[in-house]
């Protein structure tokens, strides 16, 4: 086992690999840039190094600096969270080079999985199903044409290299696909400095649904059923839950098993989400992400499991601590995204903390790195929190939601939490009744 472990991130996601690092007896190293000299992160490891200046570039995504930064302290391994280097498949091949364990899987899987017309491609070689659409990449607006006459309108047109809600352009017919392809061709090549799109068939009212994975490297991998994360907005997870309000005990067992056979075939070491959109009982591929997801801890809530810990463990060699067997849904969890963002527009709010009280009590979960007298600054994500509860049923778990954000102050930003007390006076949200378009459409209708 490593003795002592760097993270290579900032905020909730460091706070939350430090603690488990702490529960393993290992040392943590937080890095940070100059904005984040009083963060949180920075106060709660065991050492800590300033690698750089307040932009990600030369910071969090400098990856010189952090191999120093292990040199330094004599960490031997790195934990990436999730954002910044966690899908960067030249920066696990550049700490191979330098002897230090990237914690997460081979550079192989995240390049495959990082191209996503490449993902699905070995998806589909591997059983699980794919949404129908263009074999690979379609290359010029009459090639687009033939394929999205072939599977009908609508049609999304995506970037291969696409993420984060990006990279997206929906044509409802033939005479809106070539400005949607070219818009989308450009938009790729501007965002990600590659213009390579695909074609897919819009689903029209799916659910999103991901099923965690998790594999030893050595050929033995299980799944942890699934997370419903249709509430979003621009393509962004708002809230999530699990196990998802539409899946029915066989329906999992089936999706999960075909994915966990699929990681197990390629050797997949570690915490990967396969994503899927679900509609009329059918699942369908959209990508895999190979680290571990924002989301993750409404999973740790239903099977009790820490999955950093599990991901240190193979990473250092050891085997997972859990078979298919022990993995048993206790409950239902939620997960609500606290933002520093300004209701309706989500415009971002940093600015300074000046009061902060987190809720508590049975089954109600606070990762946040906020503290009173903190200043959020401007340079990054605007995630400053995520409320985790767990019920014995869903209505006990929205019954505890509710309750805990009205026991929650962050005060001096505007948060998202306005939002979230409005989505709970909802009947489709209180029936677990929505698809991937309800948010948006709900926001219309209220804001306009
Ligand atoms: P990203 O990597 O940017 O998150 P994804 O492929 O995971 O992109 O898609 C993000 C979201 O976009 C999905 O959760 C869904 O809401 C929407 N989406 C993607 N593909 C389709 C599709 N074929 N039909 C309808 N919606 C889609």
């Amino acid at each position: 086992m490593f003795d002592k472990i760097l993270i290579a991130n900032r905020g909730e996601i460091a706070l939350r690999v430090i603690r488990a690092c702490r529960e393993m007896g290992i040392a943590s190293v937080a890095v940070h840039s100059t904005a984040d000299t009083d963060a949180m992160h920075v106060r709660m490891a065991d050492e800590s190094v300033c690698i750089g200046p307040p932009s990600s570039t030369n910071s969090y995504l400098s990856m010189p600096a952090l191999i120093s930064a292990c040199e330094i302290t004599g960490a031997q391994a790195i934990h990436p969270g999730y954002g910044f280097l966690s899908e960067n498949a030249g920066f696990v091949q550049m700490l191979e080079d330098h002897d230090i364990t990237f914690i997460g899987p081979r550079a192989e899987h995240i390049r495959i999985m990082g191209d996503k017309i490449t993902a699905k491609d070995t998806m589909k070689a591997l059983g699980v199903p794919c949404v129908p659409g263009s074999e690979g990449g379609v290359n010029d607006v009459e090639d687009a044409k033939r394929v999205a006459a072939e599977i009908g309108y609508p049609v999304i047109i995506k970037a291969t290299a696409g993420g984060g809600g990006r990279g997206m352009k929906v044509a409802e017919n033939e005479a809106g696909l070539e400005v949607a392809f070219r818009t989308a061709r450009s938009e790729a090549k501007a965002a990600f400095g590659n213009p390579d799109v695909y074609i897919e068939k819009y689903l029209q009212r799916p659910r999103h649904i991901e099923i965690q994975v998790f594999g030893d490297g050595k050929g033995r991998a299980v799944h942890l059923g699934e997370r419903d994360c249709s509430l979003q907005r621009r393509h962004q997870k708002v809230l999530e839950e699990a196990p998802g309000p539409s899946i029915t005990q066989e329906q999992r067992d089936r999706i999960g098993a075909i994915c966990a056979d699929a990681i197990a075939k390629i050797g997949y070491a570690g915490a990967g989400t396969i994503e899927f959109l679900f509609e009329d009982g059918e699942f369908y591929f959209i990508e895999m992400n190979t680290r571990l997801q924002v989301e993750h801890p409404v999973t740790e809530a239903i099977f009790g499991v820490d999955l950093v810990r599990q991901q240190i463990r193979v990473a250092a060699g050891l085997p997972m601590e859990f078979h298919q067997e022990d993995l048993v849904i206790n409950g239902h969890s939620i997960e609500v995204r606290i933002n520093a963002e300004k209701v309706p527009g989500f415009s971002p709010c940093p600015g300074k903390i000046t009061q902060y009280h987190a809720p508590g009590g049975l089954g109600v979960r606070m990762d946040s790195a906020l503290y009173q007298g903190y200043s959020i600054p401007p340079y990054y994500d605007s995630l400053i929190g995520k409320l985790i509860v767990h019920g014995r049923d869903r209505n006990e778990a929205l019954a505890r939601l509710s309750r805990a954000l009205g026991e929650l102050i962050v005060d001096g930003v505007d948060t998202t939490v306005p939002l979230f007390d409005a989505l709970l006076q909802e009947p489709d949200i209180l029936s677990g009744n929505y698809s991937i378009h309800w948010l948006e459409r709900w926001l219309a209708l209220h804001f306009g």
